[in-house]
C-alpha cells in the first residue's frame, strides 16, 4: 500500500511518499500551491508535479494539505481535482497537516509564518483558526505582510514624503528599481505576484538586524500581531504552548520578538520539529489504517 502526503504552500509544494510499513519511497517539490494566489490550474499542476516526482504511480491513500483552503467552498473546488491524485484522497488545510505532524492528532496550536500566515488550533474535536484568510484579508505577520509594509515605506520615500533609510535602499536594490515609475511597473505590470512581494521580507530582516529603525518597527509589529492571534487561539484550545514554523520564523529576531510576546502572556513558543508534509503522510496512513507502523519509523 502506498501513501502520499502533500503540503502545498504559498511558495512551494512538497510531496512525500511512504509505504504502509514506514519505508520512504520518494520526495517531490514544485512551485506555489495556494490557489487564491496563483489560480486553481497552476496550483493543481504544482501538486501533480510534486507527486509525480516522488516516483510513485496511483497511490492508494493521499492527503493533500493546501494553503488557501480557508472556506468550505475552497475545499469543494479543490476536492474533485485532488481526487485524481490517488484511490482515496483527503483534502485538508495546510495548517492542520502541519499541526498533525507535531501532535499526531492530539490538541495543540501551530502558527505558520511563510508567504502567508495562519494559526491553527485543535482541541481534539474542533479546529480553530486565526490570521489566515490570504494577503488581502489576513496573513498578519507573514512574509507578504512584511514585504508589503516595506514596499509602502519605499514608495513614501521615493515620493519624498519620508526619509530614506538603509532598508528602503536595500529594498530598491533587491527588486531592481531606480525610479518611482519602475516601482509602479514592478508592482502592477506582472499580475499580483504574492511570492515576490513576500520575497522582500528577507531584506527587511537584514536591515532590522543592522539597526534600521523602520525595519525593526515592521518586524516588531508583524511578530506582535501574529503572536496576539496565536495566544488567543492557544487560550481557546486550552494549551500553553504554540508550535511555530515557516520561513519567517527562521529569523532569530522575529522568533524572539514573537516568543517574548507570547511568553509574557503565559504561552510558550516552540519551533515545530517536523515538516508539514509529514503530517499529511501521517493523516494518509491513519486513513489507510496503518498509522502505527509508520509512527514507529519516524
Ligand atoms: C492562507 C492560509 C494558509 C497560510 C499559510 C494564507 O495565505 O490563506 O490558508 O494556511 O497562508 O500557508
Amino acid at each position: 500500500m502506498i501513501l502520499v502526503g502533500v503540503d502545498a504552500g504559498g511558495t512551494h509544494t512538497r510531496a512525500l511518499a511512504y509505504t504502509c510499513d514506514g519505508e520512504e519511497l520518494g520526495r517531490g517539490r514544485a512551485g506555489p500551491g495556494n490557489f487564491h494566489n496563483v489560480g486553481l490550474e497552476v496550483a493543481m499542476e504544482n501538486v501533480r508535479k510534486a507527486v509525480a516526482q516522488t516516483g510513485v504511480n496511483q497511490p492508494d491513500y493521499v492527503c493533500l494539505g493546501m494553503a488557501g483552503l480557508d472556506t468550505k467552498r475552497d475545499v469543494e473546488l479543490v476536492k474533485p481535482l485532488a481526487d485524481r491524485l490517488g484511490r482515496h484522497v483527503r483534502v485538508e488545510h495546510d495548517g492542520f497537516v502541519t499541526l498533525y505532524a507535531q501532535t499526531w492528532g492530539k490538541p495543540g496550536v501551530i502558527t505558520i509564518a511563510g508567504t502567508g500566515s495562519a494559526v491553527v488550533g485543535y482541541d481534539g474535536t474542533r479546529k480553530r483558526r486565526a490570521a489566515n484568510m490570504g494577503w488581502l484579508l489576513g496573513d498578519e505577520g507573514s512574509a507578504y505582510w512584511i514585504g508589503r509594509e516595506a514596499l509602502r515605506a519605499l514608495t513614501r520615500t521615493m515620493q519624498g514624503v519620508s526619509k530614506r533609510s538603509q532598508m528602503t535602499t536595500m529594498v530598491k536594490e533587491k527588486i531592481g528599481v531606480k525610479t518611482l515609475d519602475d516601482l509602479v511597473e514592478w508592482a502592477y505590470y506582472n499580475g499580483h505576484r504574492v511570492s515576490e512581494i513576500a520575497g522582500v521580507a528577507e531584506v527587511v530582516e537584514k536591515a532590522a538586524k543592522v539597526g534600521d529603525k523602520l525595519a525593526l518597527k515592521i518586524m516588531r509589529t508583524a511578530a506582535r500581531e501574529l503572536a496576539a492571534q496565536s495566544v488567543n487561539v492557544a487560550k481557546k484550545v486550552g494549551v500553553e504552548k504554540v508550535y511555530v514554523i515557516g520561513g519567517v520564523f527562521e529569523s532569530q529576531l522575529y522568533f524572539k520578538l514573537f516568543s517574548d510576546w507570547t511568553s509574557k502572556r503565559g504561552v510558550k513558543t516552540e519551533r515545530a520539529e517536523r515538516e508539514g508534509v509529514l503530517g499529511a503522510v501521517l493523516i494518509a496512513s491513519q486513513e489507510a489504517g496503518c498509522l502505527k507502523p509508520l509512527e514507529r519509523h519516524l
